[in-house]
């Protein structure tokens, strides 16, 4: 269910890019049973991680803090509206619910004259597009190799797990 307080929190978390050196304002936190049990912002450029985004880092610390990989029944609220990337991240974890502030026109807008050098910058939308595609319809090439040797590792590895 809804609560204002965790929203505040999650557009405090990306209010901090204002004084902090290497992180961009999208903040986000994990709520499970009434209570923060992650937080993140995104800090790709600090920590040279393209794929830290304020959705990403809060999943990252929630599943620290729960010692699980396992999110359902926790709901997200971030500040922004997240990109396939964070969907997705949110949809491995089982997230069962995100409420979010901004939504992708206004951040666009809001940050559409920065130059590149300034953000990392995403295309929302050919990033949707090349990932709900099948693997040959995507615009960036992709070959297969060597996928006998690979088999052979997931399936002595998944005998070793039945073993085990
Ligand atoms: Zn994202």
């Amino acid at each position: 269910m809804y609560q204002e307080t965790f929203m505040r929190q999650a557009i405090a978390l990306s209010a901090k890019a204002l004084d902090t050196k290497g992180t961009e304002p999208f903040g986000a936190v994990v709520v499970q049973n009434g209570k923060i049990v992650g937080e993140g912002i995104n800090r790709s450029l600090a920590t040279f991680d393209p794929t830290s985004h304020g959705e990403t880092e809060a999943i990252r610390d929630a599943c620290k803090t729960l010692q699980t990989v396992d999110l359902r029944g926790c709901e997200i609220y971030t500040s922004c509206e997240p990109c396939a990337l964070c969907v997705a991240a949110m949809a491995i974890a089982g997230i069962t619910k995100m409420y979010y502030a901004a939504n992708l026109s206004q951040s666009d807008a809001a940050l559409q004259n920065l130059p590149e050098t300034n953000r990392f910058p995403i295309d929302v939308d050919h990033l949707r597009h090349e990932c709900g595609r099948p693997l040959s319809a995507r615009k960036m090439p992709a070959q297969q190799a060597l996928s006998a040797e690979a088999v052979e590792v997931l399936r002595a590895w998944a005998a070793q797990q039945q073993n085990g």
